[in-house]
């Protein structure tokens, strides 16, 4: 029973200077968050020792009384958040709840359309050498080339020609809300399933900031970790119909034993994401999101080459457009770090350079907002990302900038380490 230190101390100093990277840098990854204290106790604790394969009550394992109750009040509270007939609990990640949805609403060959990898969708909705584009015929529909939205009569065009089983709405990278009902009437009108992939924005879902997919779609996916700020790990929702198709699709299609541990961090996720903090996190999210997106279009940043796609941002996260920059995606993204901003270099839809280097970042506010930011801090950031992104940025200036915001928003404060 020997601590970390004693056993592993490289692993010790790993996690030691993980801790400090996050302490010490501004997080603006869009899909990361920073969990909270209960969350990471849940997950590192005993119930990470306990084999649960099946669902509460229908065990295949002896000792699960205890678990059980985890992952019922896990089921609860997720219900109680976002609704819908039937909660699944268990993948172990979003891109295995995706796998799960697709064994359970297709047949392999079976025709799915997603939003085009470029344009923002996730590997999981198609990508080629990914099991969705493998298992699967997976047919795409894009962005509209002038206004980089998504373009339903053009959704319904390619639906009417490829006759999916399955339409998936969502994505990783979008900053628009999408019409869920249209697709809805589209994969009626061509006899197609629904499946929604909320996984980037069901924090603001669950704050009531963003319509919720789940009483409109067949089945809704979602990953606990992006804005949702929860463990690392997947949930999916469905109606009745779908609702053994799923459960079987997890265990035993996909999975073997359930991580427990995780499964109690989702339940603490979901008791957190009902309350007024949450809330108020969730808007200081899109506020931040909002405040980035006006910087960065303000005519000093046009001079630039900088925008940012669709001319702003419904959500958590900012696409800036760097096509016309002298900046690519990668140069950006490395000045950014120097500064001590995490962000990451994102193709944009019809990117003129290679998928290596790419003409975009994508810009997210939730991790800053758990750190306690609001309009006054994201307006101090903003304003260092436009300066970082001029020509011949002042970094030891910036760097300055960011480290007194890292400093006046101590992350895990009083915890010596994880
Ligand atoms: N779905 C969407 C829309 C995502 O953006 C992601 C991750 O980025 C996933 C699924 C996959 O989640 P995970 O990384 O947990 O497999």
């Amino acid at each position: 029973n020997a601590p970390i230190e004693q056993i592993d101390p490289e692993i010790a100093q790993v996690i030691e200077n993980e801790l400090n990277r996050q302490r010490g840098t501004l997080e603006m990854i869009a899909s990361e968050n920073f969990v909270p204290r209960a969350v990471m106790e849940a997950q590192g604790s005993v119930l990470t020792n306990k084999y649960a394969e099946g669902y509460p009550g229908r065990r295949y394992y002896g000792g699960c009384e205890f678990v059980d109750v985890a992952e019922t009040l896990a089921q609860q509270r997720a219900q109680a958040v976002f609704g819908g007939d039937h909660v699944n609990v268990q993948p172990h990640s979003g891109a295995q709840a995706n796998a799960a949805v697709l064994h359970a609403l297709a047949k392999p060959g079976d025709t799915i359309l997603g939003l085009e990898l470029a344009h923002g969708g996730h590997l999981s909705h198609g990508m080629r050498i990914n099991f969705s584009g493998r298992f699967y015929n997976a047919k795409a529909y894009g962005v509209d080339p002038q206004t980089f939205r998504i373009d339903m009569d053009r959704v319904r065009e390619i639906a009417l020609a490829e006759h999916p089983s399955v339409i998936i709405a969502g994505w990783s990278a979008y900053p628009r809300i999408v019409d869920f009902e249209a697709f809805r009437q589209i994969a009626d009108e061509v006899g197609a399933r629904l499946w929604v992939d909320m996984a980037h924005f069901a924090g603001l879902v669950a704050a009531g900031l963003h319509p919720n997919p789940v009483p409109v779609a067949d089945v809704v996916s979602t990953t606990v970790h992006k804005t949702l700020g929860g463990p690392r790990s997947g949930t999916i929702f469905s109606k009745q119909e779908f609702a053994k198709k799923i459960d079987s699709a997890v265990f035993p299609g996909q999975q073997g034993g359930p991580l427990m541990h995780v499964v109690a961090a989702k339940a603490v996720a979901f008791k957190l994401a009902a309350t007024e903090e949450f809330k108020a996190r969730q808007r200081r999210t899109l506020e931040g999101a909002r405040i980035i997106a006006e910087r960065l279009t303000a005519p000093d940043a046009k001079a630039n080459g900088i925008d940012v796609l669709t001319g702003g941002t419904d959500v958590h996260l900012v696409l800036a457009d760097l096509r016309t920059s002298q900046l690519d995606g990668q140069q950006a993204e490395d000045i950014l770090h120097e500064v001590g901003i995490t962000v990451n270099r994102n193709a944009v839809p019809f990117d003129p350079r290679p998928p290596r280097v790419t003409s975009g970042l994508r810009i997210g506010t939730p991790a800053l907002a758990t750190r306690g930011f609001g309009a006054e801090e994201f307006t101090e950031v903003a304003d260092i990302i436009a300066q970082a992104l001029k020509p011949q940025p002042d970094v030891p200036a910036l760097q300055a900038r960011v480290r007194r915001l890292a400093d006046d928003f101590p992350l895990y404060p009083g915890l010596e380490q994880w």
